[in-house]
Parts: C-alpha cells; structure tokens; sequence
C-alpha cells in the first residue's frame, strides 16, 4: 500500500519532523519506506495531497467496557460515585456486557483516531475478542484486587491471560493491581515479580485523591509513589494512571525510576480529584502520556478532546506552561513508550507498525492553518478528531466515521439494551 503526495506527514520521530509532499510505503503491516516513491505494479495507491497523516494516538488508561455506563451517574465525588452507583452496577456485569461494552468502546476510539488503549478491567478474553473484531491494538490487564476473598482467582486470571495472550498480533497482555488501597502488599510483589519475569507492564492507580494519599499517609507515613518505591516495585514498567496529587519527593522518585504517568485531565476535572501537575513532570523529565479513564468518568474516549482539556488545565496559571507540541507527544511517542512499545508505535518511522491517521486538510476545523506549526496548533486546540481513514497495522480499519468490521446500528441498539440492567443495580443500593 502506499500512500502517495502526502502534504503533511507530522512523524513524531526524535527530531519531531513534518514532512511535506512525501510518500509512505506499508508492506505487511509495518512502514517500509518514507520519502519519494513510485507507485509498484498493482499497489493499492491512496492520494494524500490535501492530507495530513500522523500516528494513531494511543490512550493509557481506560478501563473499557464501562462504556456501557456512560452517563448512570455524574455530580459525584470519587468514592460516592464509585460505592453508591459504579460498584452496584458492576457486580450486574456479565460476560457479554464487557465484551458489548469493550466492542463499543473500541468503535467510539477508532472513529475518533486511537489506534492502541491500555486496559484495565476483568474477563480479559471478551476484550480481546472486542480488540480483534474491530482491529484496534490494545494493551489489556485483568484488573486486579483482593480485599475481598477472591483476589487468588484473580491473580490466577491475570497471570493466565498473560500466558495466553503474549505475541498476540494485536495485543500486549499487561499485570494491573488497582490501587495501593485496594490490593494488599503481597499482591502487588508477587504480580511485580511476575510482571517483571514475562516483561509486561504494570498498570496502577496512583495518588488519583487526596484522601487515597491521607489515609496511606495515617497508616504507613508514606505517600503512594513512596510506599511502592520502598517495596521495589517502582520502576519504567509501571504506568500509574493519574498521579495528581504527588509531591516534590514522589516527582523525585518518578524521575529517577523512569516510571510513567498516564494523565486523565477530564476525568480528573469531573470528579473533582484534583490536577496532577503536569508541567513540573515536564519539568523533571518525567514521561507524561495521556488517558481518558473509564467514560463513566470522562464521558468518552476521544483523545483529540484530552490534548485540549489537558492544554487548557494547565494554561490556567501561565500560558507558557504547556504547548502543543508537548501535548501532542503526550498521546503519540510517550503513550507508547509507556507501554513498553516504543519501537513498535507512536511515531511514523521506518519499520514501525503502520498504526496511522489520515486527516482531511479541507475540513473546516483545520482550515486556516499558519504553516506546520499552525497545522499542530489546530490538531490540538481545534480540531474535535474524525479522521477520514484509520489504519491499524497496516490495515484500513475505519472510514469516514465506520469501523470496517462493526456493524454499528445493531451494536448500539444491543448497548442501550442494557441500560435497564445497570439502572435497576445501581437503585437498589
Ligand atoms: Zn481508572
């Protein structure tokens, strides 16, 4: 396949180089080639002289197939919203709902150019099933707790999937314990040492309130990021989802260990969390990627929505603390170098996988635009993400606002099926 005349291909190599009127050659999935290119005998040929193409963006941190509870419950605080509403309608999940829900969320990303997501949540083969149905990439963790007596079972689920799951075209298995105040030490060891043996990437949540700081802090004197980095388990294969209450020495630690930040600023916003502080990770050398969370929380997946929310949550203060270039590395290259797959995604290079979008330049979201620097400007600050053409390894996964793969009306109309279900869980309690 080559995509041929590109006017702007934006790359997100180490030297951050737009390229203008050039070509891109994907053979097997992956990118061959880059520059000025003949067209081979019976090469599928698309025309991109009024098109951008950049990399897919890549989401760090959801938790999918709570998509199904879009909207059961806004005005809360974290721990109300999740005792009162989300907990009650979870225990109602069932095997086809997170499939359902992880289909659906799957659409709503590709449709809105994500190309890769990290997951957190249970029953890890009806995600995959989801991921290959749609043909997203997507790095899936079963989610992972034991304050109840079932944490083993889980445990033996999540190191299973691992096994099953490892070399998957379309799927990186991942370890992701929820939080420190959720699984017990010894949960978190044995899944870090297992992490670490099968070289995946542990998922957790760190410091999202206040209070989850405060109450580690009463029992055990130590922060979050403290409490894991005592216990070894900090390292560059952690991707801590929020992070937004950590303090100068939790920076520290983030910064020597390589760990990586996954930033969920809407989520963050709406649950009135806090705002972790973002240009000061910057600041420190820390790898900041970006996340939408669980769109129970958010209330979607789109990621060009995030690159604004997280440039203006962090303009409040001083303008110059956050630009787009900065904002726009967060959803590509540090996205995936959070996950471990930096040489696999996150940039258009050579012998990368070819996860690409395709930007029509006609659009009115992106018209006018100053130049290549005027045409970032727009992605981040103007543009609300519906790419014409979405590809996938190399495969043309979604045009023009349809996945290829999903036939849409019949999953939506079985998504709004399911309301009632979840309604009637959360109301009793
Ligand atoms: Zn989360």
């Amino acid at each position: 396949m080559l995509l041929q005349n590109i006017r702007f291909l934006i790359t997100q190599n180490s030297e951050r180089q737009i390229l203008e009127n050039t070509d891109v050659r994907v053979e097997e999935g992956l990118i061959e080639e880059i520059g000025e290119l003949e067209a081979r005998e019976n090469e599928k040929v698309y025309d991109c002289s009024d098109k951008a193409v950049m990399p897919g963006l890549i989401n760090t941190h959801t938790h999918a197939s709570m998509s199904l509870l879009r909207g059961i419950s806004d005005n809360k605080k974290l721990e109300d919203w999740l005792q009162e509403d989300i907990f009650p309608a979870e225990e109602a999940m069932e095997k086809d709902d997170i499939y359902t829900g992880a289909l659906l969320a799957s659409v709503e990303m590709l449709k809105t150019g994500t190309t890769c997501f990290n997951d957190m949540y249970e029953r890890p083969d009806q995600i995959v099933e989801a991921v290959e149905e749609s043909g997203i990439r997507a790095v899936i963790s079963r989610g992972l707790f034991d304050w109840d007596d079932k944490g083993k079972e889980r445990i033996m689920e999540a190191k299973e999937a691992v096994k099953k799951y490892k070399g998957h075209e379309l799927v990186t298995p991942g370890i992701a314990p929820h939080a420190v105040y959720t699984c017990s030490i010894e949960l978190l060891k044995e899944m870090k040492d297992f992490a670490e043996e099968q070289e995946v990437p542990y998922h957790i949540h760190v410091s999202e309130t206040e209070k989850e700081n405060r109450d580690l802090e009463a029992e055990k004197g130590l922060s979050p990021t403290q409490y894991l980095h005592e216990h070894g388990l900090f390292d560059e294969s952690v991707v801590a989802a929020h992070s937004a209450w950590l303090s100068d020495k939790d920076r520290e630690i983030f910064a020597e260990t390589g760990a990586n930040v996954a930033h969920n600023p809407a989520a963050n916003l709406k649950l009135g969390s806090g705002i972790a502080d973002v240009p000061e990770m910057v600041r420190d050398g820390i790898n900041v990627s970006l996340g939408t969370d669980g769109p129970a929380s958010n209330n979607n997946f789109n990621l060009f929505e995030e690159m604004k929310t997280a440039s203006l949550v962090h303009k409040l203060q001083d303008p110059r603390d956050i630009n787009e270039r900065q904002v726009l590395d967060m959803a590509t290259i540090n996205g995936a170098k959070a996950l471990g797959l930096e040489d696999e995604i996150g940039s258009i290079e050579e012998v990368k996988q070819a996860d690409l979008i395709v930007l029509d330049l006609n659009d009115s979201e992106l018209k006018p635009f100053y130049g290549a620097r005027g045409l970032i400007s727009n992605i981040v600050y103007s543009y609300t993400g519906h790419p014409e053409k979405v590809f996938v390894n190399g495969e043309l996964v979604a045009e023009n606002g349809e996945v290829k793969n999903v036939e849409q009306r019949g999953l939506l109309k079985k998504a709004q099926g399911k309301v009632e279900k979840f309604d009637k869980a959360r109301s009793k309690e």
